[in-house]
């Protein structure tokens, strides 16, 4: 396996970030939110996009175990879901949407947590695979179906330091 062709530059990323995080600024003015990024594949996403958002937001991060055989993969917490969310306005960074069974739970973990809104900010969004349908509010960029790595996301532990989002090539 190797880094193919680039899909999204960094400079287009860069681009789309700051729009996504002006976008959610004005959302969310006056209003006490909460960003929860989902570890590791949106560390990057998240750490560009907080700062990028000219509100007092709380992050947090959670990981998530999916156990192994299973498809399209269930899903179990790795995190205990015990912050306070109760009352606030909650947003999901998330790398790649894909099956949408992560965001689906988190999204009812959030909501029995008594989150006043639970919404969805993902990087990369590959509709063609989706089973669970979620709305998703903030989109940066829609993929094909092809498996990408850098910004954040990984193939075998690996290419998650890359500036760009490029297509895994055998
Ligand atoms: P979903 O639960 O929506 O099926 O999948 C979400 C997770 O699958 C992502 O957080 C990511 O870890 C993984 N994933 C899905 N597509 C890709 C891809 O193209 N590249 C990488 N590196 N991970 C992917």
């Amino acid at each position: 396996m190797h880094i193919g062709k680039t899909l999204i530059s960094e400079r287009r990323i860069r681009r789309r970030v700051r729009e996504l995080g002006a976008q959610i600024t004005s959302s969310y003015l006056n209003q006490d939110l909460t960003l929860i990024g989902v570890l590791n594949g949106s560390v990057c996403f998240m750490a560009d996009l907080m700062r990028e958002i000219s509100l007092p937001v709380e992050v947090i991060f959670i990981r998530l175990s999916s156990y192994e055989g299973t498809w399209p993969g269930e899903i179990s917490a790795g995190t205990d879901f015990n912050f306070d969310v109760a009352g606030r306005h909650v947003l999901i960074v998330e790398d790649i949407v894909d099956t949408g069974s992560t965001v689906k739970f988190i999204e009812t973990k959030l909501s029995d947590l008594g989150a006043t809104t639970v919404e969805i900010c993902t990087l990369l969004d590959k509709p063609s695979l989706r089973v669970h349908q979620t709305r998703i509010r903030y989109i940066g960029f829609q993929i094909p179906d092809e498996f990408v790595v850098g910004y954040g996301l990984d193939y075998d532990g690996l290419y998650r330091n890359l500036r760009h989002v490029a297509i895994l090539e055998e």
